[in-house]
């Protein structure tokens, strides 16, 4: 049993991946790699690391089969700014430890968060929690951005103002925007980042929260390549099918008709990409 070392993610400790337009991602620290989730395994059988292949074949196996502790014992820190809304959505997740830029404390920045033009969309038709994909006018795209802009330096000359006053901190800043930028400190083991990204890589989150996903998938993998080859293959790109869809598929594999009507057969298409 060692310490373990992960060349790719030593490349990478401390430095900043911007995400959004002011925010970041950084690796401060990792504990164990792909070595150590082997080792926990294996620690049941009194067995060592065995050849690469072996190895990866028993990450597989592990993650195939919901053999899920072995990736707890590896674990992330990471330096993390985004804005409110989306740490609003983030810190829903209960499996990490958190520690946040304190507002009553410190006078807080004034950096607040502007979608890029490409990213202003109108709301969704057939989901009510999500844009619409249509393409927006530039017009419509500059107002928007705007009155954003407008609003939030409004905001913050009352924050300032309010500060001037002598008034508390924890008084003043509640006049501030969900756009404002937060910072904090996420650790977190990997099953439960493994959990995370499934659910917030997934196109049904928000694109805001999505975009800082995908940054902690490429900065997560340098930590545990094999791991999370495992993890796209096994869990980010696969799906479950309820009792009538696994009915529906054996029929099809049988050649005859899904037997599945309306909506139910509307997911089930979605879930087979077949549209
Ligand atoms: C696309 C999307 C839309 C969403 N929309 C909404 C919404 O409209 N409103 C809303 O309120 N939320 C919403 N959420 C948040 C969602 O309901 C979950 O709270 C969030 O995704 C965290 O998931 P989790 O509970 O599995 O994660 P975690 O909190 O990390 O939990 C992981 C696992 O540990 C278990 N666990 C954690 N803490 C405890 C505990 N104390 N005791 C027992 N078991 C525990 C959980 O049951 C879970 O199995 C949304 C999430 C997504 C991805």
């Amino acid at each position: 049993m060692s310490h373990c070392i992960s060349p790719e993610a030593e490349k990478i400790l401390d430095k900043k991946f911007k995400v959004l337009d002011k925010g970041f991602i950084r690796l401060v620290d990792y504990l164990g790699n792909d070595e150590r989730i082997v080792q926990a395994a294996r620690v049941s059988y009194g067995k060592g690391t065995k050849t690469y292949r072996e190895d990866k074949g028993l990450i597989n196996y592990l993650l195939r089969n919901d053999h899920t502790s072995p990736f707890e014992q590896v674990v992330y820190t990471f330096h993390i700014k985004m804005p409110i809304f989306v740490a609003r959505q983030w810190i829903r997740h209960r499996t990490a430890r958190v520690n946040e830029i304190s507002g009553r404390y410190s006078v807080m920045s004034e950096e607040l968060y502007i979608p890029a033009r490409r990213h202003i969309a109108l709301q969704s038709d057939n989901n009510k929690q999500g844009r619409s994909t249509e393409k927006t006018s530039a017009k419509l795209q500059k107002e928007v951005r705007e009155l954003l802009e407008k609003g939030q330096k409004e905001a913050f000359r009352q924050y300032t103002s309010l500060l001037k006053s002598n008034i508390a901190r924890e008084l003043a800043r509640i006049t501030l925007p969900l756009s404002l930028y937060t910072e904090w400190y996420w650790q977190i083991d990997l099953h439960n980042l493994f959990r995370f990204l499934k659910l917030r890589l997934d196109p049904h989150a928000q694109l805001e929260i999505r975009e800082y996903a995908a940054v902690l998938h490429s900065v997560g993998q340098k930590v545990c390549p094999v791991a999370f080859e495992a993890f796209d293959e096994h869990v980010l790109h696969s799906t479950t099918f309820s009792k009538s869809e696994m009915i529906a598929l054996r029929n099809m594999i049988d050649g005859k008709e899904a037997g599945l009507e309306g909506k139910p057969y509307e997911r089930f298409v979605k879930k087979l990409n077949l549209e």
